[in-house]
Order: structure tokens, then C-alpha cells, then sequence
């Protein structure tokens, strides 16, 4: 608390996804108390990840500036890294030389591709972790597809999917490679996943399914079993980490350094901590939080309620958070969409062909049309207790 203007001074570490959804709602839920919200972030431009693997298979996105986003909230936007945090003392020290004391802090750091399990991933693989570097990887695939060369993608998961079909689309001369532990769409029903097979083999993906990757060399991959597989680019998507701020500092996090939270969201060893996001192990009656937006952007909506409830005095609701869908896009004219349960099982519902592209495009745009609504209305959505209720499994 600012001992001369009793402002309390509240910091938001991220403006991604989560950061940017937390600050802007707590700006219009606060607008009547005495609060600072600052948001720190290293870009001034708002990196739209869910579209990573478009740019990287060549495609412009739209130019979404931070401060163009919050203008009118009140919410101060300070561009830096958080490079240490003293949580005793409450300060989060910057790249550029500042220090940002906070009696409530926002921990929305995300998630970034873990390059260190394999030899090589980090000096030869590619990741969708920046823009900029998923923008040399288009102009490298470029040239590569010039000289009909081959491109591995490394992770079977659902961002493997979506960067090996993007990319396949994108430059059909190009021999890709998916490789990954799992049946791609493992997690999905029998209909979807047949409709995701067909994708694969119309856009001529070979698959290496149960493969494990030993090694990542300049142009190639070596399996487990010691075969080698061609590789002029190698994108790696297999694996997330995150940032060892918060762990470094005893704060309490899980064995992957993501920060613990109580049930509303609090960290369990520092509750003036509010971790929402890829950054937060969130535990749900079905198991911890998998990082996606769908349930990140409901952690920071009910963060943002529940501080404003707490400023004012008022008690908090426990947060719930039930799955509804996994979106997957295959390429610009096919897509998938298995409806699940709320522990992310699937239901009998899904949706393929442009329904789902359709479907995939709204997902996908619609964060930031919501920042700019939030600044304006008080929404009351589902959004503040944590999308479709999990009743039926506490
Ligand atoms: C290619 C791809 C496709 C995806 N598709 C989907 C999808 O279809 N559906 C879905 O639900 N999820 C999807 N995801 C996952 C989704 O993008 C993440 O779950 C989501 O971005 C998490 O939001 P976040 O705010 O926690 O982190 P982020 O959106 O990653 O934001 C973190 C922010 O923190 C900033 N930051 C990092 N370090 C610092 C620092 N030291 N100081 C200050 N700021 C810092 C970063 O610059 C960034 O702006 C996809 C991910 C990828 C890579």
C-alpha cells in the first residue's frame, strides 16, 4: 500500500492471454476503489499464440498493440522483463533497471517449449515460442520448399497437429514428419480422430508414431532406436516449461515450477500471489489444469472477480473450471472439433470439415474483441466462476 495515497498498487506480470483478460477486467471491477494496476511485458505487441504455427507457416497476423489494447482502462502498461522477484519484500525487479513494489501481484508468465530433455533440441530445433523467430522459420521453410527438402515436427500433441498440417498445406512439395509418442488425436473420440487420419494422409503427413526422439542434429533426427530421419527443419513442440521465477524464490510450485494455488486461486505459501494460466498448477476434482486457453482465460476472468470482492471486503466463491472442447485446425480449410466432458474426456459430439474451421476462427479471434469489451461492461458471464461447472465431479 502507498503509505501516502492508500492506493493499492497491483502488478500483472504477462500480457499474454491470462495477464491481458486480468488486467482489463479488474480495471472495470475496480474503477471505484483506490488501485494502480500496472502490466509489465517485454513486447509491446500482444503475441497472439494459439496462431503461432500460421506464422510460422508464412501467414501475416494481425497487428495487436499492448497500450492500443488498454487504452481507457487506467491500467498502466510498463514495458520490461521481470528478471527477479523478492516476495518478501514485495518488489519485482525489471530488465530495464526498475523496480515494481506490488501489494497484490499477478503471476501470468505462460508457458515457453522445454528445448533442454534431448541433446540438440535447444542448439537445432525450432520452437513457436516468439513471433519473430516463428517469421524466420517461415522464410527457412520457403527455401527449403524450393529444393522440395524435409521438415520433422517433433509432438504429437495438438500444436504438433496444427504446425505439421499448417505447414504441410502451406507448401505441399515439402515432405513432413510428425513424430510423437502418441496416436495423433489420442485424446479424442473414434469419429474425430478418423476425420483427423484423413487430414493427415490427404495433406501426405507420414507419421512415426511411438517413435522418441535421442538426438537433434543440423539435418536430422535420431530415434531412440538409432534411425536416423532426414530433417532440413526441425520444429519442436513437444514439452512445455515455465518460467523458474516463482520457484527460485520458495514460492510454492509443483515439480513442473508452476505456482500452487488454494481453491481461490491464491498461492498456497503466498496469498497476496495470484498465479492464473500456464504459470498456476490448479488442481480440479479430475486433476491438475492442462495449460490451453480455454481454462486459462477463466482463471484470470475469476482472479480479476474475486480481488475486486476481496478489496471491497466481500467473500470469495472457490473457482471451478469444467472442459468443453478441444478445437484443432488442419491447415486454413479443414479443422476438428471434439465436444468433451469436463475432464476432458470426449462426448459423442464433434465437428469437422469448414463448421469446424468456422468453429476454430472464432476461438480463436475472440480474446481480443473480449479485452476490449471488458474495458467497457461489467460482464457477468460464466467466464467469473471458470466456464461449465464441475459440479457433477466435486
Ligand atoms: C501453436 C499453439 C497453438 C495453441 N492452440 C491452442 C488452442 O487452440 N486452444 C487453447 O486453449 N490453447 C492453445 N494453445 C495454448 C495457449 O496458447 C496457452 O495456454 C496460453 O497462451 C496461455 O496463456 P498465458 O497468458 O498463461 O501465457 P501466454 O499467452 O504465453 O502469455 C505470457 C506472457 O508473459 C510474457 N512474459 C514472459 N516472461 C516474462 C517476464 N519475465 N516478464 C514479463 N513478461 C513476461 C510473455 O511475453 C507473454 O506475453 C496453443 C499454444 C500454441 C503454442
Amino acid at each position: 500500500m502507498n503509505a501516502t495515497t492508500n492506493t493499492h498498487e497491483i502488478a500483472v506480470l504477462g500480457a499474454g492471454y491470462t495477464g491481458m483478460m486480468a488486467a482489463v477486467r479488474l480495471a472495470r471491477r475496480t474503477r471505484k476503489l483506490n488501485v494502480r494496476i500496472t502490466l509489465v511485458n517485454p513486447s509491446e505487441r500482444f503475441t497472439e499464440r494459439l496462431r503461432m504455427h500460421q506464422v510460422a507457416a508464412g501467414q501475416e497476423l494481425a497487428d495487436h498493440r499492448i497500450p492500443d489494447l488498454l487504452a481507457g482502462s487506467g491500467v498502466v502498461f510498463h514495458r520490461a522483463a521481470a528478471i527477479a522477484l523478492d516476495a518478501a519484500a514485495r518488489v519485482v525487479t525489471l530488465d530495464d533497471g526498475g523496480a515494481l513494489h506490488y501489494d497484490t501481484l499477478i503471476y501470468a508468465l505462460g508457458s515457453h517449449t522445454d528445448t533442454t530433455a534431448v541433446p540438440g533440441a535447444d542448439d537445432h530445433a525450432w520452437t513457436l515460442d516468439d513471433p519473430r523467430r516463428a517469421r524466420r522459420f517461415s522464410q527457412r521453410l520457403t527455401e527449403i520448399a524450393a529444393a522440395a527438402g524435409t521438415v520433422t515436427v517433433v509432438g504429437g500433441g495438438l500444436t504438433g497437429i496444427e504446425a505439421a498440417t499448417e505447414i504441410a498445406e502451406a507448401h505441399p512439395g515439402l515432405t513432413v514428419t510428425l513424430i510423437g509418442a502418441a496416436e495423433p488425436g489420442n485424446m479424442m473420440g473414434d469419429k474425430a480422430r478418423a476425420h483427423l487420419e484423413r487430414a493427415l494422409d490427404r495433406l501426405r503427413i507420414v507419421r512415426r508414431t511411438g517413435a522418441q526422439v535421442a538426438k537433434v542434429l543440423p539435418d536430422a533426427v535420431r530415434l531412440t532406436t538409432g534411425e536416423l530421419i532426414a530433417s532440413d527443419l526441425t520444429l519442436w513442440t513437444a514439452g512445455v516449461t515455465v518460467s523458474p521465477l516463482a520457484g527460485q524464490v520458495g514460492i510454492a510450485v509443483d515439480e513442473r515450477g508452476r505456482i500452487i494455488t488454494d481453491t481461490t486461486l491464491r498461492s498456497v505459501s503466498h496469498p497476496e500471489i495470484l498465479p492464473i494460466g500456464d504459470a498456476a498448477a490448479i488442481r480440479m476434482p479430475f486433476g491438475v489444469l492442462h495449460g490451453t486457453c480455454q481454462s486459462g482465460i477463466p482463471t484470470a476472468a475469476y482472479t480479476a472477480d474475486a480481488l475486486a470482492r476481496r478489496l471491497r471486503g466481500k467473500t470469495v466463491r472457490a473457482f471451478r473450471f469444467g472442459y468443453f472442447h478441444q478445437p484443432v485446425s488442419l491447415g486454413r480449410k479443414d479443422a476438428v472439433i471434439q465436444f468433451t466432458n469436463a475432464d476432458d474426456t470426449p462426448r459423442r459430439w464433434y465437428l469437422k470439415g469448414r463448421a469446424a474451421v468456422a468453429y476454430k476462427e472464432m476461438v480463436s479471434a475472440s480474446p481480443v474483441p473480449t479485452y476490449k469489451l471488458s474495458k467497457h461492461v461489467t460482464m457477468q458471464a460464466q467466464l467469473s466462476n471458470g466456464g461449465r461447472a464441475t459440479r457433477a465431479l466435486a
